[in-house]
């Protein structure tokens, strides 16, 4: 791979970047030809239209001075795309979510050691927030006068949140017929909601479009997206941080573009090049729903190409047809000996009340996909129930209530009488 930094009309930095702008970060680097272009707004190789991602010259960097950072994301800015002085600018400080011992959960699958990292506690409820966290800090030191994205709803709701304590204009692209609550979500933030009569691939396709359009819009997901994608790797520093400085064998995460699950891959082999961990096989597992799963199909047919999907699931936030990453889930799902697996509806729910009734851990449908998947990723003999295993839970249950609302509900109504409630048998 060539370290030339090219320099054209469509590459070159924005003059104005400030000094450390990007912290440690030094170019970016084309996933597919390994093609470098200076850091700038750019997300696509001018040579090949490949993915960018962020590449960075790390200094020594210890565990003592991660354990001395604040208990969220900056505790790692140094291997993350922002400047030194990232605390001092308003953000929403995500991060650094609880990894719980799920002794209950592991006891009914049969996994002898499950821990649930629950990243249902960030401040919008999501995991999102970490990368809109990060892509807020690229938009800032981009001079970016608006913050936006396509979202299916997580997205959009971290966005806006983040955009109203940073001062920023938000404007959030979503589909028309996404859940109710997330769209409240969003609409508590920003006056700039936008329905769109389509699915999550023509949001998207409308967003690239505007961005190549509009000055100074900071599209997370778009044009900022190799600095957002790497707010994801901070799942993997932590759950390696709050297991005592170490890899778990297994892994299990949700696959929308497949952008979280490449990047808990490249935290822990960060880690393990910068003598954080010690160097360990890990197994990564990718959680699809049966109505969007164009990923697990592939893994299952054995082929590198992923063919699109019309998306037909109640989990929403999983609902890409297309996903980005795709062909980086099947790569890494093989190389560590993982796999890709799928569930349906019906197994989602019964998902979301496992969790819950195990851990007490309300997650949304994206998190029941987890959850079911990983149970069969056991009955199928997959997963191996002797090692230690860490499932993510991305979201939280009270954004996607009308997936389990048919399902759970009171017991009895009764009279308010003590005869009556004897009758019940409680
Ligand atoms: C966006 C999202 C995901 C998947 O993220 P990708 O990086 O696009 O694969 C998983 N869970 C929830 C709740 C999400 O909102
Ligand atoms: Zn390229």
């Amino acid at each position: 791979m060539s370290a030339v930094v090219i320099e054209s009309e469509t590459t070159t930095a924005k003059p104005g970047l400030r000094e450390g702008a990007f912290g440690n970060a030094t170019t970016l680097s084309c996933r597919e030809c390994g093609h470098q272009v200076a850091l700038g707004p750019f997300y696509a190789c001018p040579e090949c239209f490949g993915p960018l991602e962020i590449s960075y010259d790390f200094p020594a960097v210890t565990r003592a001075q991660i354990e001395a950072g604040p208990r969220n994301i900056w505790r790692y800015k140094a291997l993350l795309p922002v400047p030194d002085d990232i605390e001092t600018s308003p953000n929403t400080e995500p991060g650094f979510t609880r990894l719980l011992d799920a002794k209950n959960l592991a006891a009914e699958l049969g996994i002898a050691k499950l821990w649930v990292k629950d990243d249902s506690t960030n401040p919008t409820n999501s995991f999102k927030d970490r990368v809109v966290a990060c892509a807020l800090s690229a938009a800032r030191e981009l001079g970016s006068t608006v913050f936006a994205c396509p979202s299916t709803g997580n997205l959009a709701n971290a966005v806006a949140a983040a955009g109203a304590r940073a001062g920023i204009k938000t404007v959030v692209f979503i589909p028309s017929n996404l859940e109710q609550p997330k769209q409240v979500n969003s609409a508590i933030f920003t006056e700039n909601l936008v329905a769109v009569d389509g699915n999550y691939d023509d949001v998207n396709k409308l967003a690239s479009e505007i961005a190549g359009e509009e000055e100074g819009w900071a599209f997370v997901n778009v044009n900022v997206r190799p600095y957002y994608a790497e707010g994801s790797k901070t799942l993997g520093y932590e759950i390696a941080e709050q297991l005592g400085w170490r890899l778990p064998d297994q892994v299990v995460i949700p696959v929308a573009s497949g952008s979280q699950l490449t990047k808990v891959d490249k935290a822990f082999q960060e880690l393990i090049k910068l003598g954080l961990v010690e160097d360990k096989p890990y197994r990564i597992f990718g959680a699809q729903a049966t109505g969007c799963g164009p990923v697990a199909t592939a893994f299952k047919a054995g082929v590198d190409a992923i063919r699109p999907v019309k998306p037909d699931t109640i989990a929403k936030s999983l609902a890409i047809g297309n996903p980005a990453d795709g062909i980086y889930v099947l790569d890494i799902a093989r190389r560590t000996g993982g796999a890709v697996e799928e569930v349906s509806d019906e197994e989602i729910r019964e998902g979301i009340v496992l969790l819950a009734r195990t851990e007490g851990i309300f997650t949304e449908t994206a998190g029941g996909t987890t959850t079911a998947v990983t149970k069969k990723l056991v009955e199928t003999g997959q997963l191996d129930p002797t090692l230690e295993t860490v499932i993510i839970n991305t979201g939280h249950g009270l954004k996607t209530l009308d997936a389990v609302s048919g399902q759970v509900g009171a017991a009895a109504t009764i009279a308010p009488t003590y005869a009556a409630f004897k009758q019940t048998g409680l």
